[in-house]
């Protein structure tokens, strides 16, 4: 499928207000998006949760309540997810087919078992708003609209009234880019569409730091590419996701270099061609 197809996603919700708020403007413009939830906040606001769901955005596993997973021993990781997935299958009815770990923090040992296990797919991001942080409204909405592309997936928290402050605008700068707006999950389906896959090749083995470098050259971990998405739309989609052995045709080395195990660290290791710096958030 071609078109100039980019997901904007929003973490840490559902929230009791703002969530609602954001949900009005995303219907306003015929937009769909990703909503990465919290499992301890969808227990808070179910009918949040169910009216995201309603309003036909996907619902995808943001952990428990917002651990550094990639510190964690398995069992706790597993919990998390676990938890979290069921909560949301209890609340909404849906199973989430997509997880997004906090902080970006996930080994790559933890994302073949978490594929394995529940064929969670671990999405990152190539566009971070850095909302969380400055609070600022024309900051959120000028880094987005600086830095979208096709092919993006933009990060962006559904818990802060400054972030719902920037939406209106925000979106209305996308759409007026030509980006089609999608779930993460039809983002991925248009691509997975584009066989064969060219993206054999992993980041280069020389550092965390340099797997941006190797995913702007077009390789998505385990994700199927084809050489003209890597050349433009593809090179930001930050889905590292789905391990090699248990899908793709690319084995996974222990030691691949997008392995993530701490906050800043991962930030560098797994934004693929983003322009800004990852701080972990707070
Ligand atoms: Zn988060």
């Amino acid at each position: 499928m071609e078109g100039p197809y980019a997901a904007i996603t929003f973490d840490d919700g559902p929230h009791p207000t703002q969530t609602p708020r954001l949900l009005k403007m995303l219907k306003d413009r015929g937009i769909h998006s990703t909503f990465f939830m919290v499992g301890e906040c969808v227990a808070e606001n179910p009918e949040v949760a169910r009216q995201v769901l309603a309003e036909g955005h996907e619902i995808a596993n943001h952990s428990w309540n917002h651990p550094l997973l990639s510190k964690m021993a398995e069992g706790s990781v597993r919990d998390q997810l676990q938890r979290t997935a069921d909560v949301i299958k209890q609340e909404t009815g849906v199973t989430p087919t997509l997880m997004r770990p906090p902080y970006g923090g996930f080994t790559v040992n933890q994302r073949s078992w978490a594929y394995a296990t529940w064929g969670y797919r671990c999405i990152l991001w190539d566009v971070d708003s850095l909302d969380w942080q400055h609070r600022n409204p024309a900051k959120t909405k000028a880094i987005v609209l600086a830095h979208a592309r096709p092919g993006s997936i933009i990060l962006c928290h559904d818990i802060h009234k400054t972030t719902i402050d920037a939406m209106p605008a925000t979106l209305d700068g996308l759409l007026a880019k030509g980006l089609k707006l999608v779930t993460v999950s039809e983002l991925l389906s248009m691509n997975k569409e584009k066989a064969p896959a060219v993206a054999k090749e992993k980041a280069p083995a020389a550092g965390k730091d340099k797997a941006a470098a190797g995913s702007k050259a077009g390789a998505t971990a385990g994700h199927a590419i084809t050489a003209k998405e890597a050349a433009n739309a593809a090179t930001s989609l930050s889905e590292l996701g789905t391990p090699a052995p248990v899908k793709a045709d690319v084995p996974v080395k222990a030691d691949a270099p997008v392995k993530s195990d701490a906050p800043a660290k991962a930030g560098a290791s797994v934004k693929t061609g983003a322009p800004t710096p990852t701080v972990a958030k707070p």
